[in-house]
């Protein structure tokens, strides 16, 4: 990703842990971004402001402001991208961060290459080129988004328009997190967005006409108590 991705790019990252600014320092500096740190909500915030960081990493437990509220702030005058960190087991937490806005989370501890992966697609996302892409090709799996067909193997596979809707949104966000709120609510609507069986009925259809091993998925990912990912690269 390195240099095209990184340059004149400006990192923030809001979080008290010494260890993960240190961490984040290192290796975002040798990718060439500029790396800002804060380590309280109201620094953060104000570093925001001031600076107009491309994406911020942004820790939920600060000692002076909850980070859910501090995506609150930040969503009122800015779509930059929010990648939260998260301690495990926080499900809920991060559930509710994608939907006030984040766009995706990552999980402590978590690997350099996770961390990469992660900017990458947020910065891509946020540049708008995925909108302007209509085929989504990883591996086998080829999405033809304007003519609505799918590949595998080189093959035409029939998806009914709601299988193929699903499979669309996933694809229109691929490498990000899509909470199963999010899916809900883009292809049922908005009073549907507590139907969560219907998506894993969707999921479970759309993984046996596409998986090799439905039962250990390598494209349409499950991101455990909080949604599904479909894989960029395999
Ligand atoms: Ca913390």
């Amino acid at each position: 990703m390195a240099d095209l991705l990184s340059k004149e790019k400006i990192i923030l990252a809001i979080e008290d842990e010494v260890s993960i600014i240190k961490f984040l320092r290192t290796y975002l500096e040798a990718q060439k971004f500029y790396f800002l740190s804060a380590d309280t909500a109201e620094k953060g915030l104000e570093l925001a402001e001031q600076e107009q960081p491309q994406l911020i990493l942004l820790d939920l437990g600060l000692p002076d402001l909850d980070g859910l509220e501090v995506i609150k702030k930040l969503r009122q005058w800015t779509e930059v991208p929010i990648i939260v960190l998260s301690a495990r087991g926080q499900e809920r937490d991060k559930v509710l961060a994608l939907d006030l806005g984040a766009d995706d989370y990552l999980t402590k501890p978590f690997s350099v290459m996770e961390l990469s992966a992660r900017i990458r697609v947020a910065l891509r996302h946020a540049s708008g080129k995925i909108e302007t892409a209509p085929i989504f090709i990883n591996g086998e799996l080829k999405v033809d988004l304007a003519n609505r067909e799918v590949f595998l193997k080189n093959e035409a596979i029939n998806l009914t328009p709601t299988q193929f809707d699903v499979l669309a949104v996933l694809v229109k966000n691929a490498g990000k997190i899509v909470t199963r709120q999010q899916l809900l609510k883009a292809v049922w609507g908005e009073s549907y967005t507590e139907e969560k069986d219907y998506l894993r009925i969707y999921i479970h259809q759309l993984r046996h006409k596409l998986e090799e091993n439905p039962a250990q998925p390598q494209y349409i990912r499950t991101e455990s108590g909080v949604g599904y990912r479909l894989q960029e690269s395999i």
